[in-house]
């Protein structure tokens, strides 16, 4: 053994605890780090010869890349839709580290159990039954990527095409329609081979709504003259929070033949709140269902749940056995139902935050990040140098300049919030109209945080 691992190896103890004091130093200051950085990152350093060990290199990380990281974990980073990571969640995350399970499969390890466990778990906390199966992915593109590969599947099913065998060329034009769905929904089309170009966007409700008209989606099936498509549903727009209704849509699968895929990435949560579980009602009649764990769920990085009625299919389409074995019998082990054949247990984070707080636990979150986005909207309203630009429906508050809202004046507006070190949020375009979101899902954030939000706000939107 190279003698700087050895030493480690003798030492880890100690490196342990160094790392420990390291995090919570870290951690501790995190809600008064900057909250977004701007100058520039060092220059890339040669490849080292010689190991500094681990303390060495602990040493250099804490030197010369922390000061640049962001405080995105922190309670007033409030761009995409970003969340934190529970203390529970941080503990599970380091023992996957250190167990260093591979949950591909079951063999000699109780991971992949464990993993089970946590998705029947999810399964229950966003109201899907027992016809659901569900397994773990690294976030909400490849949960909408197999998704839409499942998808890709039943077409083939329903026009008599092998698609895993014969290709998705085999299938000939597929049609996906959708009202307002994330870009991660064409970048899967493009990654299936489907193709970016075959979305069809089915026009919104009236009034400035994201929420797909469900009559004009109707009415695009009808066109499709009985030629089974795909449509993905939206639960939870990014920039207003719009929820298409779930039970309507799913109603029209009595008169047209299609495959409803259901992007719940972080508007899956509304579930977990008894005011506005309406919102995700009907979820449950989905096929195939996308929700994202490292936004809401306050785990670290990179975790989402995809579900779906169909495993039969997930595993034609994603089964690693060998050609001449045929498809694996009985409960299939996860290396047959995801891209990934070697994968962390990134179960593990969510266990341990579901034991820890348990579902009323993540449903004070949930309400909390809502009461605080509507906080920030009527705040945000009665400032004279801002307007809404939508009903705060949900945990993000989407507004623009009141004057003359120009793409360069918003951004100088988003970089001076930034800069002020005090808040992050993200520009976007609503309507025709260049604006920016406050997203709220960070377990950490207060009311506190939300004044001082608006603080930086009004000193900098004159
Ligand atoms: C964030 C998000 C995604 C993509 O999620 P990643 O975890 O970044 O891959 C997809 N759909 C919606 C609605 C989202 O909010």
């Amino acid at each position: 053994m190279h003698p700087t691992l050895a030493d480690d190896l003798f030492r880890l103890p100690q490196l342990l605890a160094s790392t420990r004091d390291f995090a919570a130093r870290e951690l501790d200051g995190l809600a008064e780090r900057p909250v977004a950085h701007a100058e520039s990152a060092p220059q890339g350093a040669p490849l080292p010869a010689e190991g500094a060990g681990a303390e060495g290199a602990l040493a250099r990380f804490a030197e010369r890349w922390a000061p640049g990281f962001s405080g995105s974990a922190g309670p007033r980073y409030l761009g995409f839709v970003t969340g934190g990571a529970t203390p529970a969640s941080v503990t599970g995350d380091w023992l996957t580290a250190v167990f260093d399970q591979n949950a591909s499969g079951a063999a000699g390890s109780w991971a992949a159990a464990l993993e089970r466990e946590t998705v029947a778990w999810l399964r229950e906390l966003f109201g899907l039954g027992e016809a659901h199966s569900g397994a773990f992915v690294t976030g909400a593109t490849v949960s909408n990527t197999v998704g839409l590969a499942i998808a890709r599947e039943w077409l083939g099913e329903r026009l008599g095409v092998d698609v895993s065998r014969d290709g998705a060329a085999a299938l000939g034009p597929v049609d996906v329609l959708s009202g307002t769905p994330h870009s991660s929904v064409s970048k899967a089309m493009s990654v299936l081979g489907i193709g970016r170009g075959r979305l069809r966007t089915v026009p919104s409700l009236p009034g400035g709504r994201e929420a797909v008209d469900v009559a004009a989606l109707d009415a695009a099936l009808a066109e499709l003259g009985g030629r089974p498509a795909i449509v993905v549903a939206n639960a939870g727009t990014v920039n207003t929070v719009d929820f298409d209704d779930l039970r309507a849509i799913s109603a029209l699968k009595e008169r047209y033949d299609f495959w409803l895929h259901v992007d719940a990435a972080f508007g899956g949560f509304a579930a977990l709140s008894p005011a506005y579980a309406h919102l995700v009602d009907g979820l449950d009649g989905a096929d195939s269902v996308c929700v994202d764990l490292h936004k809401w769920l306050n785990v670290p990085y990179d975790a989402a749940v995809q579900f779906t009625r169909r495993r039969d299919l997930q595993v034609a389409v994603f089964h690693n056995a060998s050609p001449y074995l045929g498809l694996p019998a009985g409960e299939p082990d996860f290396l047959h139902l995801t891209p990934e054949n070697s994968r962390r247990l990134r179960a593990l984070p969510a266990w341990f935050s579901l034991v820890a707080y348990g579902r009323e636990g993540h449903r004070e979150i949930v309400e909390r990040n809502i009461a605080l986005a509507r906080r920030l909207g009527a705040a945000v309203d009665a400032l004279p140098g801002l307007r809404l630009l939508a009903p705060v429906r949900l945990n993000v508050v989407c507004f623009t300049l009141a004057d003359d809202p120009t793409p360069e004046r918003v951004d100088a507006l988003a970089r001076a919030v930034a800069d002020s070190g005090e808040a992050f949020l993200t520009p976007t375009v609503y309507g025709g109209v260049p604006g920016l979101r406050a997203a709220f899902s960070n377990w950490r954030t207060t009311d506190a945080d939300t004044r001082r939000v608006v603080d930086v706000l009004a000193a900098t939107a004159l």
